[in-house]
């Protein structure tokens, strides 16, 4: 095809982007960069208070936004759904997924496809740069592990691996961070708190979409220092619940508030049926239900709606 070669390659992460998928984008990019590819990070949605705060804490040019990915080269990080991808992925030309969550991918042509168990996106970046004996210069390595203490939940989430400890103390000597756990929380912070933030924006926030058969799910979250705004807030969160998920026809809406100091999330939701009880095996009262010791979407919350589902 002509104009082939040089067709300028788009990394990006998911819808409702957050630090990991912002992060790991921005490092790639460089990364293909520097190995003679032309390749621009791009951002699919708005950019959150805790990356904003990484962004500027490094001195980083906020990258610029893919609001149609039609026609365009692409490679997807930090995802593979396409549900969760940027708009126009259908008409998009897919080359390569780099990722940590379940596979749920397909595509015409063979790509380059990784997927690893392991805390984040970013941690896979940093062990190409470090395998590869890439320069990381201390922007890339600071963001790279402010992805991963941002996809860990500084190293609580059980979807902590010891390679993402390992990776995150060597980016932090590159990074010139000497706290990790101070600058974890400190970055965690950005995002808790609710003041003077609408409920449909809450639940949007941080924000995925699934299809397990023919139901469709909405699993937003969101990471607390402590629970107290989310239950003052409750009642109208759920009623929001309700109506997005009645104009947005899903059959089951969930917002997560997980507190990140005790451990555990408040989940409060809509459904068509009864669901969430089935799934957790938790009884739930006035559309909410809190499951101690959970943290992780995709290790814990996914898991048991899937497997619910795929059981109808
Ligand atoms: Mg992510
Ligand atoms: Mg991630
Ligand atoms: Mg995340």
């Amino acid at each position: 095809m002509k104009g082939e070669k040089s067709k300028i390659i788009y990394v990006s992460g998911h819808r409702s982007p957050d630090t990991d998928s912002i992060s790991s984008a921005i490092a790639y990019a460089n990364y293909l960069n520097k190995k003679g590819k032309k390749a621009v990070a791009v951002s699919p949605g708005k950019i959150n208070p805790e990356t904003r705060f990484v962004l500027d804490y490094f001195k980083v040019k906020t990258p610029q936004l893919l609001l149609d990915a039609r026609g365009k080269k692409l490679i997807l990080l930090d995802h593979n759904e396409k549900t969760q991808s940027p708009k126009g992925i259908e008409k998009a030309e897919i080359v390569e997924v780099i990722d940590h969550h379940k596979v749920n991918f397909e595509y015409e042509s063979p790509i380059y496809f990784q997927v690893e168990v392991i805390g984040s996106t970013c941690s896979i970046i940093a062990k190409k740069y470090l395998n590869n004996r890439i320069k990381l210069t201390k922007k890339i390595a600071g963001l790279l592990l402010a992805g991963i203490l941002s996809d860990t939940v500084i190293f609580r989430s059980p979807t902590t691996t010891k390679e993402d400890i390992e990776i995150a103390k060597k980016l932090a000597k590159i990074a010139e961070i000497k706290n990790l756990e101070k600058f974890g929380i400190e970055l965690k912070k950005q995002k808790a708190s609710l003041k003077g933030l609408k409920a449909e924006d809450i639940i949007f926030s941080d924000f995925k979409e699934y299809v397990f058969g023919k139901k469709k799910v909405g699993l937003g979250q969101i990471e607390v220092v402590e629970l107290d705004e989310v239950e003052q807030r409750k009642k109208e969160l759920i009623k929001q619940l309700e109506k997005s998920a009645k104009n947005k026809n899903y059959d089951l809406l969930l917002l997560v508030a997980t507190d990140i100091i005790k451990i555990g999330s408040l989940l409060l939701f809509w459904e068509k049926g009864n669901y969430i009880e089935k799934a957790f095996k938790k009884k739930a009262k006035n559309n909410s239900v809190y499951l101690k010791g959970v943290m992780s979407r995709k290790k814990q919350l996914v898991p048991p709606l899937t497997k619910l589902f795929s059981n109808r």
